[in-house]
């Protein structure tokens, strides 16, 4: 039950990583709001999040343009406007979240090679960096202050980059780890489904022995 819950802790904390991530910060609890139900009622989130029903509607505006929610919509009974109630797919969530943490590591690694390809200088007056391009171009003179550029070999920010690289790296195995999960559930619940349709076929067929008068009519 604990190991259970805790697996709901971690689906959670994916999802609003997501969510911010797509719809930016003031998205307070939604991904909770969401999580594990159907076709949540516009106002009730708005309500939720604290935001207007014009702010919420843009953030779920923006989470259904990245596939991650979809919704129905109903008309109100004496009002002329429509009533949108969310429903958040989670599996769609989760890649999303997946392909910014491989862009945010592309990235990094982009980083990481022009570091060890390329040469860069430092105004150490300033604390400003530039690549040996730019470097060149200001014939190696800060534009800032006119102090001499340095040859910048500090292999501290190597290292940095090498470590959000790593750190991200878990986050998508965590990130994959789930989604593998999910289409499992989602497999089994599959075969769930077909096998009681079989089931129930069965169950049918005994009582079902005239299909042979049916063939009969046909010849009329
Ligand atoms: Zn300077």
């Amino acid at each position: 039950m604990r190991y259970r819950l805790l697996l709901k802790m971690q689906q959670l904390k994916l999802i609003n990583d997501a969510v911010q991530i797509i719809a930016g910060k003031s998205t307070g609890n939604l991904a909770e709001i969401l999580i594990g139900k159907r076709d949540v009622n516009e106002f009730l989130i708005a309500k939720k999040i604290n935001l207007t029903i014009n702010q919420t509607r843009n953030i779920l505006y923006k989470l259904l343009e990245a596939g991650m929610v979809s919704f129905t919509r109903k008309k109100d009974k004496d009002k002329a406007w429509y009533t949108y109630f969310w429903t958040l797919d989670l599996l769609k969530s989760l890649q999303v979240l997946e392909n910014v943490l491989k862009k945010e590591i592309e990235n990094y690694k982009k980083q990481l090679t022009l570091r060890e390809t390329r040469r860069f200088y430092i105004c150490r007056n300033c604390g400003i960096e530039v690549s040996e391009e730019t470097a060149l171009l200001n014939d190696f003179t800060c534009t800032e202050c006119g102090n001499v550029y340095e040859l910048n070999e500090d292999k501290k920010i190597l290292t940095e980059i090498q470590g959000n690289i790593n750190r991200i790296e878990k986050n998508l195995a965590v990130v994959r780890e789930e989604i593998a999960q999910l289409r499992i559930e989602e497999e089994a619940k599959k075969t769930k489904e077909i096998k009681k349709k079989e089931n129930a076929k069965k169950r049918k067929k005994p009582g079902k022995k005239k299909p042979t008068k049916k063939k009969n009519s046909k010849k009329r």
